[in-house]
């Protein structure tokens, strides 16, 4: 067996979620609290929705019209799903067990609400929003969407039926994920039965992460219960998990991006000048129109 990562630290989530209009109540495990940013590049950003009952509601809750630049905005359903729009006249469904991954690029002006239908009849809701930095090469590059559906995702079956691992992005064991990336990043969706052992690499170029959405695991020697957040060292490549019980699983590597961060709200760019940028375009219309 390959050699183990050993473990930096793990953390729950934070005592109390936040809203992100009034559909999202989700936790930020990073940047807000956890100053780790260059421990998580190319991740920016990590917001999860943790299962929770929203009673039915005509008018379907979400966050309205608002831009992004120079970032990818990934949104991986869990329960229920999510509707979006945006200015250059896209919109769609994310259901359970899709992902989005959204690369705002030059800007692009978007609405997320629970899917109407979906509302209308209430229920348990879980997501994760995850922000993956772009290179300074591909800040501006157009905005365009990948629709990762659950259907399409390429998937590796675990022995005896003790699970899945939905490979979204990167190589799980050798199966592609289904996502394109500007950079080098895995991101594996895992469904283990309790008793599931499994073990895989992420390279040693790359931060690693893991967020234990549902049940314990015992990881690389250590206990994570629900909702802890792994962040591993760089001394090895090995990761081994056994599912204690049930477990879902997000893991999330990538290539770190070393360069500057300039943020203001929804725009990261690398200079305080191309931030005024942004925020001048934006006002003038340039990231076009959305009602
Ligand atoms: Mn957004």
């Amino acid at each position: 067996m390959k050699e183990l990562k050993k473990i930096k630290f793990i953390f729950n989530r934070p005592e109390r979620p936040g809203m992100v209009g009034d559909g999202f109540r989700v936790y930020n495990y990073f940047p807000s609290g956890n100053n780790i940013r260059k421990e998580v590049s190319p991740f920016l950003m990590l917001d999860f929705g943790a299962s929770f009952y929203f009673p039915p509601s005509d008018t379907p809750r979400g966050v309205d019209v608002h831009p992004h630049r120079g970032f990818e905005t990934v949104t991986i359903a869990y329960k229920g799903a999510v509707a979006h729009h945006d200015s250059a006249g896209n919109s769609g469904i994310i259901n359970s067990g899709d992902v989005q991954w959204m690369t705002a690029g030059s800007g692009i002006l978007h609405k997320e609400y629970h899917e109407q239908n979906w509302s209308k009849k209430g229920g348990d809701f879980e997501m994760i929003q995850l922000w993956v930095n772009l290179p300074k090469a591909h800040k501006m590059t157009p905005p365009k969407y990948q629709e990762l559906t659950a259907a399409n995702m390429p998937k590796v079956i675990l022995p005896d039926a003790k699970g899945q691992v939905n490979v979204i992005a990167g190589d799980f064991n050798g199966t592609k994920g289904a996502a394109t990336t500007f950079t080098p990043v895995n991101l594996f969706d895992m469904k283990l039965k309790a008793g599931a052992e499994i073990d895989f690499t992420t390279p040693l170029t790359h931060n690693t992460t893991l967020l234990v959405i549902e049940g314990e695991i015992t990881v690389n020697g250590e206990k994570a219960g629900q909702h802890d957040f792994v962040l591993f060292r760089d001394n090895a490549e090995g990761i081994s998990i056994k599912a204690n019980e049930d477990a879902v699983l997000l893991v999330l590597s990538g290539e770190p991006i070393d360069e500057p961060i300039a943020q203001y709200g929804p725009f990261v760019m690398n200079t305080q000048q191309e931030l005024m940028e942004a925020i001048d375009d934006f006002n003038s219309g340039k990231f076009g129109k959305l009602v």
